[in-house]
């Protein structure tokens, strides 16, 4: 807006004071939650397409606060990345989202997203274990969900701590596959234990025709590196019969339900005799 000349500052002015103290009400906001405990994990289900079951949850941070309401990770996450909370925040949705898995079935996984400033912590997967144990969670019902877009810096450090969390058997996925430009090459590199198509991809599915070749090309890229897939943002029937022929995947969206707070994961399982 800047660049609009002289005669827009008037008009610029006002509105970035009103941002900056939006934004700093904002900041200040989240350090305040932090210490309410306002910061609440809720669930997405994770299906396998083929057999239809319930197979696991994937974590996603919301912010119940007392003046904006349920607010999503899109506003704090990146905020909190800035001001340096990010950490703190994670630890303590992790803790929480632990505490409600080991109440479910052992067989239900636990998918968890992380930050690419977490990822800069050589003492990430290290960290993460100490949680594990002190919680007394096992390694292999849990699943750290790495964004594509997070490769582009420090691959070395990535990569290393990919192949620790693996060592303690914890699965790795690569999140919002296709939206990074990361070349086959540098993926084959990374040892993923499964790949999860951006919904962007699957969206197209609903125009039938020309979309399901982007998200074809994308599932064979996952049989060419290996890699089981998960399809996420299946909204419909129609998206979800064009994925089950197009391969053997698991599957999530507003299809099977939106995230919901642990509270209703437990009635849900409950119904399902899994928990
Ligand atoms: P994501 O990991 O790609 O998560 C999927 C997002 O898509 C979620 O949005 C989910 O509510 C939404 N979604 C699921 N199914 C559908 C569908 O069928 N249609 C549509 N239109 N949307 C669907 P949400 O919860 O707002 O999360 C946004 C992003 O925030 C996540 O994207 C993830 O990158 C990030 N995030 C969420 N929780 C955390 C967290 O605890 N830590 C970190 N670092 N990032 C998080
Ligand atoms: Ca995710
Ligand atoms: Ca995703
Ligand atoms: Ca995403």
């Amino acid at each position: 807006a800047k660049k609009q000349g002289k005669n827009r500052l008037f008009w610029f002015e006002p509105s970035m004071e009103f941002e900056l103290k939006f934004r700093g009400e904002l900041e200040a906001g989240i350090r305040r939650g932090l210490k309410n405990g306002e910061f609440i994990p809720y669930y997405e289900q994770q299906i396998d397409l083929d057999t239809g079951e319930l197979v696991g949850f994937e974590m996603l941070a919301r912010w119940q606060s007392p003046e904006l309401g349920l607010v999503g990770p899109d506003i704090f996450i990146p905020i909190s990345e800035e001001i340096g909370a990010i950490e703190e925040l994670s630890r303590k949705l992790m803790i929480q989202a632990l505490e409600h898995a080991k109440m479910w079935h052992p067989r239900i996984t636990l998918s968890v997203n992380v930050s690419p400033i977490q990822l800069r912590d050589p003492w990430f997967a290290q960290k993460l274990l100490k949680l594990l144990v002190e919680h007394n969670f096992p390694a292999s019902r849990l699943e750290i969900e790495i964004t594509e877009s997070s490769l582009h810096e420090n691959i070395g450090m990535v990569r290393s701590t990919i192949t620790s969390l693996r060592n303690q058997g914890i699965r790795v996925s690569l999140d919002d596959f296709g939206t990074g430009y990361s070349s086959l090459a540098q993926l084959r590199s990374l040892p993923f234990d499964r790949l999860k198509i951006d919904r962007s991809f699957v969206r197209e599915l609903k125009h039938s025709g020309a979309g399901g070749k982007l998200v074809s090309a994308i599932i064979s890229m996952g049989a060419d590196l290996e890699l089981p897939v998960t399809a996420e943002g299946i909204e419909n029937d129609f998206i979800l019969a064009s994925l089950r022929k197009l391969g053997r995947l698991k599957g999530q969206g507003y299809h099977y339900g939106r995230p919901e707070p642990a509270e209703q994961v437990t009635k849900r399982l409950a119904d399902l005799n899994m928990l």
